[in-house]
Parts: C-alpha cells; structure tokens; sequence
C-alpha cells in the first residue's frame, strides 16, 4: 500500500472546494509519455494552477501503470524545481471499470480515481461506486462517479448516442454511493469529432461548423438538486481550428474535426463544474507540432527535434485553457 501523501500528491477535496466558491475550473489533463506530462507540470507550474493528472485504462497499457506512478511522483519534485513551492497535483484515474482497477490504482499510490458505471443499470451503477467510495475513503482517496452516458470514443468508453443525467437521480446517486464528485452528461463528447455535421450548423462566415450549445438547462437542474457538489465534465476539447489546419496542411486527415466551443467551457467553468477534462486537444496540439517539422525538415530523425516543438505546442495549449478558459491561474493554496 503507496500512500498518496507521502509522495507530495493531494486528492481532489480540497481543490473543488475552492474551484466551486471561486467560480474557476480545475484542469484534468490526460497523460501517457514524457513529453505530455512535462508540458502539463511546466504549465501548471508556470502558472501557479492546480491540476489532475489523469491516467487512463488505455494510458496503463500504453505506459505501463507501475512507470506512471513514478512520474506523477517525479512530476511533484520537477514543479517545485521549476520554483512551484506548493503544488497541488493530484494523480488521477479516468474511466476506471471495475472495483479491481480501483483498488489497484488506490494501493499503489493514486490520490483520486473514477468509477464509471455509467452504463450500467442504475442499481448497479449505485452498488459499484459505492464499493469504491468504501475502499477509497479508507485511505482518503476521492472518487468521482458517473451518471448519463457521453457519446464519442475514449480508449475503451465508446457509446454511439448520448443520454443526458436525469436531474432527479443525482441526490440519490451520491446520498447513497458517498461519491465525491459526479461527471454530469449535458452534451459534451469524447474524441476529436463530437459532433456529426448534420447535428452542427455552419457559420456563413467562415465555413466552421458550429456544434449545438451543452444543455445548460440540465446542469442548472443537477446544481440545483446538489447546492455546492462538485460536478465534473468529461469529452470538453475544444478541438482548435488552428491545430486541426495545421494537421489537415501538412499531410493529415480530419475532416470535419469538432470540439466544444471555448465560451461554453467557460460559463461551465464559473457553475459548479470544477473539473473539466482535456485529452483530445494535446494530442491535436502534438500531431500538429511533429507533422509540421516531417513536412519541412523532412532530413530530421532526432525525435527530440520533433518531440520538443510538440511539448512546447502542448505547454501553449495548456497555459491557454488555464489562464483564459478555467481560470486556475493562481488558485494554489499557497503561492509562495
Ligand atoms: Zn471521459
């Protein structure tokens, strides 16, 4: 059994805290390599913002879970070199799927994790995340639950259509679970496409498509329900045009890519919603970086001449949705 806190990590309590009175959004950016994980730490650091690192199932396999673990550990040690004296990472597992995942993910030093049964029947979803919380709690480790169901691709979560969380089900859902906090569905999506282009209308403008506002109403109706709970929101890339140009003009292939508009972030971000998940857009911000360098330095093999560009586009990126979309930027504890 690793003990979160003896490796410099914080769980999500007190950080949602202060997100939901401060009106600002925590990041949780996914990671699985070295370069990721270095822009998110020099980000956060940089901007004296807390943050969640997030490991997913497929980062596990990816990455090798054990080696994750150490660079969450090392990634507390680099943000203090980088003259962040008190940082406030929290390790964190995204979509975890059984009791098992979790539990393994608690003993071996994770300070929050997920238990998705959002597909499950409610029952079930109730008698899974409690069983969790119940482990979790034992060692002061948060636990995020899920209720509605997200459409889009995620590693394994993939479901075709989305059901938004029906508002009269969350007192019970986190009354009888004892969850901490609850990933809400209200229209957001995983992956880099979340929306067809049919659902979009198209600005006459620029040619964009523009995906159909988040149900404001539902999160209204759930905050309202749950005064003061913290609500997370899953599948919130933007998807930035920029990036997706970039891609599209040095050799890739998105057509119709399509994320979540900034602004709608934003307002989520001063509601309850305290945590906002990013993955697609740094794997955007990556690709866009290494394809730009193969297209014109085409005799370049050293990866770091492709890797470091891709890690400072992610740090930019990074920076960008702390400081103008959630509104982190300074929020540590303790700023010295
Ligand atoms: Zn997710």
């Amino acid at each position: 059994m690793i003990d979160y806190k003896k490796l410099g990590l914080v769980n999500t309590r007190e950080m949602f805290k202060r997100a939901i009175n401060g009106g600002y959004a925590i990041p949780a950016f996914n990671f699985n390599n070295m370069e990721q994980l270095q822009a998110i730490i020099k980000a956060a650091a940089t901007k004296k913002s807390p943050v969640i690192l997030q490991v997913s199932k497929g980062a596990r396999q990816y990455a090798n879970q054990t080696l994750l673990r150490y660079m969450a550990e090392g990634a507390v040690e680099y943000a203090k070199e980088l003259g962040c004296n008190h940082p406030e990472i929290a390790l964190h597992l995204d979509h975890g799927d059984t009791f098992e995942t979790c539990k393994s993910c608690i003993d071996m030093g994770f300070s929050s994790v997920m238990i998705d049964g959002s597909a499950l029947p409610y029952e079930e979803n109730v008698a899974l995340t409690k069983k969790v919380v119940d482990y979790a709690h034992q060692f002061d480790v948060t636990v995020e639950g899920e209720l509605g169901v997200l459409a889009g691709v995620e590693d394994e979560v993939s479901h075709a259509e989305s059901h938004y969380t029906k508002p009269e089900e969350v007192i019970d859902f986190a009354t009888r679970t004892g969850c901490d906090s609850l990933a809400i569905s209200i229209g957001t999506s995983h992956g880099a496409y979340k929306f067809t282009p049919e659902q979009c209308t198209r600005d006459p403008k620029t040619g964009r498509l523009v995906p159909p506002p988040l149900a404001f109403d539902v999160l209204d109706a759930v905050m309202e329900k749950l005064p003061g709970f913290p609500i997370v929101l899953h599948g919130s890339s933007s998807v930035p045009q920029e990036e997706v140009d970039t891609i599209n003009k040095y050799g890739g292939k998105l057509p119709n890519a399509v994320g979540i508009p900034e602004e709608q972030l934003r307002k989520a971000a001063k509601s309850a919603v305290c945590k906002i998940n990013i993955d697609s857009d740094s794997r955007l911000a990556m690709t866009a970086a290494v394809r730009k360098v193969f297209a014109e330095k085409p005799g370049e093999f050293d990866p770091r001449k492709y890797l470091g560009p891709a890690r400072d586009n992610m740090q930019k990126l990074y920076e960008h949705k702390i400081v103008d979309v959630l509104g982190s930027e300074n929020k540590l504890a303790n700023l010295d």
